[in-house]
This record gives C-alpha cells, sequence and structure tokens, in this order.
C-alpha cells in the first residue's frame, strides 16, 4: 500500500511502559495530531539484559497491548497508532525475543543493540579504552549479529545509537571509515527483506545532519536498500517527530521516494 502526499509519521516512540519515560500514551498522540503528523508507533522497551538493570522490559505486557490498542481505536479518525516494540538484542536473549514475539501480536518489531559485550553503550565506560574506531566497530558488529541471529523484525532501530554518548568531540559516523561494517549490515538487511530506522536525533543537543553521514544512506539504497523509517525515540513529547523534515530531506537527497511504516507486520509505503 502507498499512502500519498507528504505527512510525518514517527516510528519510534516511548511512553510511561517503558523504565525511562513518563509519557503517557494519551500525551504522546495529543501532540502527534497537534503537530499533524500521519501517525505514531508506539514502541516500548524489552531489554532482557541491560546491565544495571534487572528488570529493563514491560512489566505487564498485557495490560501494554491492551492501552494502546484502546488509544489505537479511540483516535482513529485523527492519527494512526500502531503496536510497536523495541526489543533489546544480546546474544541471550534472541530466544526469550523470539518466545516474546511467538506470544503476542504486534503492528511493528523494532530490533535494537543497546548493550554490546556485556556493555551498556549508552554509559561512558562503554568508551574506556577501546577509542572511538573499535567502540564504533564493535556496536556495528553487534547489529550485524543481531541482524543474523533475530531475523523476526521489522526494521532496525537507530543505527547511530553508538554515537550518542561517545565522549570525542567529533563523534561522526562516516561511511568510509566504516564501510565493510555498513555494507554486511545492509547486505543482511536487504536480502532479509527488513530495512533500518533513521533516527532523528542522536541526543538532544547534537542534531543528526552533523554526525550522521548521508553517504550512509546513499550506500543502502545503491545495494538495493528500499525500506527505510523515520523514528524519534522520543521520551517525552517535545522530541516527537523533531527534525523529522531534515531526515526526509536528507533521504530525499540519498535517493529514496518513500518512507516505511508498519501495520500488522506489513509494510506500508509513504510518499517523501
Ligand atoms: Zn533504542
Ligand atoms: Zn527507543
Amino acid at each position: 500500500m502507498i499512502m500519498k502526499g507528504f505527512k510525518m509519521f514517527d516510528n519510534h516512540i516511548h511512553t510511561i511502559y517503558s523504565k525511562d519515560s513518563g509519557m503517557q500514551i494519551e500525551e504522546a498522540v495529543l501532540k502527534a495530531i497537534e503537530l499533524g503528523l500521519k501517525g505514531i508507533a508506539i514502541t516500548d522497551h524489552i531489554d532482557y539484559e541491560m546491565p544495571g538493570f534487572d528488570d529493563f522490559y514491560i512489566d505487564d505486557i498485557n495490560k501494554y497491548i491492551k492501552d494502546v490498542l484502546m488509544y489505537k481505536e479511540k483516535y482513529k479518525d485523527k492519527l494512526t497508532v500502531t503496536l510497536g516494540i523495541e526489543t533489546g538484542q544480546t546474544q541471550g536473549t534472541y530466544k526469550k525475543n523470539e518466545e516474546l514475539l511467538n506470544n503476542y501480536k504486534f503492528d511493528y518489531v523494532l530490533s535494537a543493540i543497546h548493550v554490546v559485550n556485556g556493555e551498556d553503550v549508552y554509559q561512558k565506560s562503554y568508551f574506556e579504552l577501546k577509542g572511538k574506531k573499535k567502540s564504533y566497530e564493535l556496536y556495528l558488529e553487534a547489529v550485524f549479529n543481531a541482524i543474523e541471529n533475530f531475523p523476526d523484525f521489522d526494521m532496525f532501530a537507530h543505527l547511530d545509537y553508538v554515537i550518542r554518548k561517545a565522549p570525542y568531540k567529533d563523534k561522526s559516523m562516516n561511511y568510509s571509515d566504516f564501510s565493510d561494517y555498513f555494507d554486511e549490515i545492509f547486505k543482511s538487511l536487504i536480502y532479509k527483506g527488513k530495512g533500518f530506522e533513521l533516527n532523528t536525533g542522536v541526543d538532544k543537543f547534537l542534531s543528526i545532519d552533523e554526525v550522521f553521514d548521508i553517504n550512509i544512506l546513499k550506500r543502502y539504497k545503491e545495494l538495493g536498500g528500499e525500506k527505510i523509517c523515520i523514528g524519534s525515540d522520543a521520551h517525552d513529547k517535545n522530541r516527537i517527530a523533531s527534525n523529522y523534515e531534515y531526515c526526509a530531506y536528507a533521504l530525499k537527497k540519498a535517493g529514496f521516494k518513500y518512507l516505511t511504516c508498519f501495520l500488522d507486520r506489513n509494510p506500508v509505503y509513504l510518499e517523501i
């Protein structure tokens, strides 16, 4: 299905069901309506292995699903709300995430790397002793391994996640410095019929145009990549769809004509 006419769809939003967000689902929905969005995917966290936390996942998944579906129905005439989930991957969690997806039905499944070799990538300590190149390479290698070992997802979240807490003056991630890693990731995604998410903000102070190389997007396209979406990873309402237009512009410049969102695990294409 193709939806005509450019309208923003934010594919990555965290609500009160994520341990690190205080946003109510309805708050996110109302903000998205106010911004004139086409839709949002609620993608709360399931991270079965998160160093420093025993339970970085949704406590009551049935309640989560019921709640999202309630708002999906309530606002269906004003906004498309989809039931998503962000599954954090480590070697030890592939099986648990599989079981989760066997037991519950979602519109949209994000796969994500937050932890590399037992270390939380969102902590400065992850970067100690490794240096920038190695820190980024290990993260990209973990992304590749997750794609290979956990294939039941729709899109891979925030390929630039490792940049967020990187303690370097120049945090940028250029295609040319990590070309082998990106090529392997993209070939695997394309072969499996998956795609990835362009995240609208690496952190509160950096915008994507400063640190995410458009050549990464161009290379994905060149290799035959079609599925791509935009997500804000908003944990509060002010971040919803922030920087979205720039990302859409960058994707257009890289040759993409459509963005993707998912309904009932099927891609829906949105004209850029
Ligand atoms: Zn994430
Ligand atoms: Zn997230």
